[in-house]
């Protein structure tokens, strides 16, 4: 017996999703099959315009309704320092856990083996970024930070990014990312004024993603950051 089409086409677009296997496609596939209309319309309509509907802003590389977005706008953050995360999701963890400062999302690691270098991530973005901030906190280059308006831009003029938070996960991808980015931002210390670089650690495990520890773990690990200038 052939598979209608149409059934063929959803296993095939579930089974591309991560950690969905093709015996799970087919249980999403013909579970959705029940579901009366009005509700696929729904969830047709969300996967739709979930594209249409965020932005990734164009500060610090976050998921956002706005560009800028809603942290890199907030002048009641602490400015001064910047976490360094490898996805939306931990932008989420570490608010659970009570970060104020800003935030910046590579979007991935480094990982040789699955053929992702330092260019597909946003690390030359964020390089970009702590340039334009000391040439701010210099008072030169003013025109340089010109993505920021009115009031964000003042805050942004006056608050030099004094540490850079490497939160990747602990895993060996995301510490060698760490590594990579530090030795990148020390090279830019030469240049300029001097950032500090720390690392988040104790308490989280090593090998571990940062989205799955607990918020009182992952408070602790922020609080007993050490400095990570290699
Ligand atoms: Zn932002």
């Amino acid at each position: 017996m052939k598979i209608p089409k149409s059934i063929r086409n959803l296993i095939e677009a579930f089974e591309r999703l991560p950690g969905i296997g093709p015996k799970t496609a087919q249980r999403l596939t013909f579970y959705l099959l029940h579901v009366p209309s009005e509700e696929l319309e729904m969830l047709s309509s969300s996967v739709s315009s979930l594209k249409l509907g965020t932005k990734i802003c164009s500060i610090c590389r976050n998921v956002g309704e706005d560009d800028p977005c809603e942290v890199c706008t907030d002048r009641g953050r602490d400015r001064e320092v910047i976490a360094v995360v490898e996805s939306p999701l931990d932008v989420l963890a570490l608010e659970k856990a009570g970060f104020k400062g800003l935030y910046h999302v590579i979007h991935g690691v480094i990982s040789p083996l699955n053929n992702i270098g330092p260019d597909d991530l946003y690390i030359n973005d964020l390089m970009k970024r702590l340039k334009r901030e000391s040439a701010a906190s210099e008072g030169t280059e003013g025109s340089a930070y010109n993505y920021l308006s009115g009031d964000v831009l003042d805050s942004a003029a006056s608050g030099e990014i004094k540490e850079v938070i490497l939160a990747t996960n602990t895993n060996m991808e995301g510490e060698s990312t760490a590594m990579y980015i530090s030795k990148l931002i020390s090279g830019l210390n030469g240049q300029s004024s001097a950032v500090k670089i720390t690392r988040i650690g104790r308490g989280l495990p090593v090998g571990g993603d940062i989205v799955y520890a607990d918020d009182i773990t992952l408070k602790r690990a922020l609080e007993g950051r050490v400095s990570f200038n290699l």
